[in-house]
């Protein structure tokens, strides 16, 4: 068994601070250094208070659980150690389980070793790191569907069932007396369409899955004393931008994070798009241009207007930076002073155009609204069928366009060599999603990305 590994588990600066050990030494490394206070050994999987003892010295009364394996989330001993949450007591702690014979856990460590022992695969496994970093209860309940291995299963079922079909092709090739008209063509067209359906279908929940893990670059863009910062403020629900009345006042980019349900838009308030002779506020407005384009190209863009005016020539220039965005909503904003235009001369132009008070902090609900229609997040797959990252999808896509086209070539009548390749692809593919047979770097980059103590 491998050496044991130790790590902090949470966050520096809490409370308590949760030390975990896995490896075949782990029990023997807690029992050196907690001794239960009722006297007597731990009992397995329970939650015991007792003393933490470091060079003969007792730095602190915490509680502590020793999982026996192999029912441990990564079927080795493990074993916690819930100390109070001073670092002092925990860098101790770490070393003194350090000279004790453990090592420093890598990032990932733990859900490595839960993989590498057949506790979970590998597409639950980065839907750990997923529920780990979700923002939104949204995310996190997708990435604890994915982690309920639903999905996972299906991937392996579709796997098998492939291996099998391979295997009725290759008798096929082996034995050339049996004809390919002896294999149940029609029944394996529609398992390869079937199933190349399903994976192009989660394929294509990609975009909102990343909408839902990593949240939307979203521009709030609009002429000076629009409304964009009070807006932005109403949004937040609280002052972070500088609300003034003098025209220019918003040079910089301020950047939030910010959730609407499901919907985390990573926002920018822009600094007012116009032309300028201000070498400082020039700046601004080139910022404010790049932002816009990263929201146009991937996010969204909420232009503001004043909706108590008419609309004015920097108005339209507003327009002209919307125009053609992925996602837009116009606002018509002061609507508490009444409409100086239609909505109709905004709709061509936005996907959706709502009118609202930011100062009353009436009408915010049309926005948030529009902003998850457009996103596609208001209804979610319960089973957690909203795929999160890049190389999921990519799998997904091959494997799809490998299932395609071996029932394409079966229905051209191509020899059964032809189509078991197609088929062989899928197969192989397919193993990169659920780890069945991922490469090793690929396997390493995946746990490099997730903190230190998982
Ligand atoms: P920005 O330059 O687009 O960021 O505009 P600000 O958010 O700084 O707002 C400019 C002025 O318009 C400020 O005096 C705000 O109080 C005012 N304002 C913003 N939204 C509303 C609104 O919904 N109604 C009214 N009556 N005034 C507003």
């Amino acid at each position: 068994m491998s050496q044991t590994i130790a790590a902090l588990s949470t966050a520096p600066g809490g409370a308590i601070g949760i030390i975990r050990l896995s490896g075949a030494d782990a029990g023997a490394l807690l029992r050196a250094v907690f001794t239960p206070a009722g006297g007597g050994d731990l009992v397995p999987r329970m939650l015991t208070y007792g003393t933490l003892t470091v060079r003969g010295r007792v730095i602190d009364r915490p509680m502590a659980v020793w999982f026996p394996a192999p029912a441990t989330y990564t079927g080795e001993p493990m074993a916690e150690i819930h100390c109070h949450g001073s670092s002092a007591v925990l860098t101790e702690t770490l070393t003194a389980l350090f000279a004790l014979g453990a090592r420093q856990a890598g990032p990932g460590e733990f859900t490595r070793r839960a993989f590498l022992n057949g506790k979970l695969d590998l597409f639950a496994a980065e839907a750990v790191n997923d529920l780990v970093c979700a923002r939104s209860p949204q995310a996190a309940a997708n990435a604890v569907a994915q982690l309920g291995g639903h999905i996972s299963h299906e991937f392996t079922d579709l796997r098998q069932r492939l291996i099998g079909l391979c295997a009725q092709f290759l008798a096929v090739i082996d034995y050339p007396d049996e004809d390919i008209d002896d294999l149940p063509r029609d029944e394996i067209a529609r398992t390869l369409t079937d199933a190349a359906a399903r994976l192009d279908g989660l394929r294509e929940s990609y975009e909102r899955g990343r909408a839902l893990r990593e949240g939307l670059p979203c521009a709030i863009i609009g002429r000076p004393n629009a409304g964009k910062s009070t807006l932005l403020n109403a949004l937040l629900g609280y002052d972070r931008a500088i609300v003034t009345d003098i025209a220019g006042t918003t040079r910089d980019t301020v950047e939030e994070t910010m959730r609407l349900g499901a919907l985390v838009l990573r926002l920018q308030d822009t600094a007012g798009l116009r032309q300028t002779d201000d070498p400082v506020e020039r700046i601004g407005v080139e910022r404010a241009m790049a932002a816009v384009a990263d929201a146009r190209e991937n996010g969204v863009v909420i232009a503001v207007f004043d909706g108590a005016k008419p609309l004015t020539d920097e108005d339209r220039f507003v327009i002209e930076q919307a125009r053609g965005a992925r996602r837009s909503v116009a606002v018509r904003n002061k609507a508490d002073l009444g409409a100086g235009f239609a909505p109709e001369a905004l709709e061509p132009d936005f996907g959706a155009v709502v009118a609202l008070s930011a100062k009353a902090r009436t009408g915010l609900d049309s926005l948030t609204n529009a902003l998850t229609a457009m996103t596609g997040l208001a209804d979610l797959p319960a089973d957690g069928g909203l795929i999160t990252n890049a190389r999921q999808a990519d799998i997904l896509y091959r494997t799809a366009q490998a299932l395609t086209r071996a029932r394409d070539m079966l229905a051209a009548g191509m020899t059964p060599d032809a189509v078991v390749s197609d088929i062989e692809e899928a197969v192989e593919a397919l193993g990169g999603l659920t780890g069945a047979s991922a490469r090793e770097d690929i396997v390493d980059h995946i746990f490099a990305n997730f903190c230190v103590g998982k």
